[in-house]
């Protein structure tokens, strides 16, 4: 009997960059088993439309290695940005529990090496669990110091052929502004990606975003916080922002 729920999303293999800031409380730092527990709930419900999800974790909320080695004269910038990614396994352990605890099966795969504690990534394993229904949590970015979850988001998106990166916001998309300087600001439905750039608008780290733009791999930026926001994204609601190719026309509503 196939472990795969009946599909009701319209897309078949999704990447969902969930930042740190979800694993805490608004404004707080470290991790909130109650935030974790809640965001896990939305991601039962996005487990049950039947698309195949890879999660990538940031760890901002426990380190930033940028933050962090500024900060802290006596640490070195790499040792820093490895500690920022050991931050990311630590959020992936919790969220891992949190969702079997609600039936959600899933594997946690890392960019570092840690048998103990879970597998190590291998993209062909990632795709056959994926394929097999579990949630993928992937951990430990890179593998490699400098660089962000987004950008672990969009290589590994790339990796596993999935056909949409969702990042997880605070804000409800991209706006022609920033909306809490001016409430005037317009928000895009969808916008291409040489537009982004051309407006100089914030999506993902700059690496990250030329990496989908170059591959031509949508990014969807949608308000996470608003409870069922992710669903809607899946069922294929115009949520958020979707940001499009630059061959393809970006919408106006
Ligand atoms: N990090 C890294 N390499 C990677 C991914 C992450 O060195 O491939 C480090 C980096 O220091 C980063 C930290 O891990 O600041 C936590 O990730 P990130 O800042 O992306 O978390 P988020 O902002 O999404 O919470």
């Amino acid at each position: 009997m196939s472990e795969t729920p009946e599909k009701t999303s319209v897309f078949n293999r999704a990447l969902l960059k969930l930042s740190g800031e979800s694993f805490c409380r608004s404004g707080e730092s470290g991790i909130s088993m109650t935030a974790v527990a809640a965001l896990s709930q939305q991601l039962k419900r996005a487990y049950e439309t039947g698309v195949q999800l890879a999660i990538v974790t940031g760890g901002g909320n426990i380190l930033r290695g940028k933050e962090f080695s500024a900060f802290s004269k006596s640490i070195n910038a790499p040792t820093a940005h490895y500690m920022g990614m050991l931050a990311t396994v630590i959020n992936g352990l919790a969220l891992q529990d949190a969702l079997e605890n609600i039936g959600v099966p899933t594997r946690l795969q890392t960019a570092i090496r840690m048998e103990g504690v879970a597998e190590p990534f291998i993209r062909r394993r990632c795709v056959r669990h994926l394929e097999k229904g579990r949630v993928v949590i992937l951990a430990a970015g890179t593998g490699s110091p400098f660089v962000t979850t987004d950008t672990a988001a969009a290589l590994r998106a790339r990796e596993i052929e999935a056909d949409i990166v969702l990042k997880a916001t605070k804000v409800d998309g991209i706006y022609s502004e920033d909306p809490m300087k001016n409430p005037h600001a317009v928000r895009y439905p969808s916008i291409k990606f040489q537009d982004v750039l051309s407006q100089n608008l914030q999506v993902m780290d700059a690496q990250a975003f030329h990496h989908c733009m170059e591959h031509k791999i949508p990014i969807i930026v949608f308000n996470y916080q608003k409870d069922g926001n992710l669903d809607r994204v899946l069922a294929g609601e115009k949520i958020g922002t979707r940001v499009v190719p630059n061959d393809e026309p970006a919408s106006a509503s």
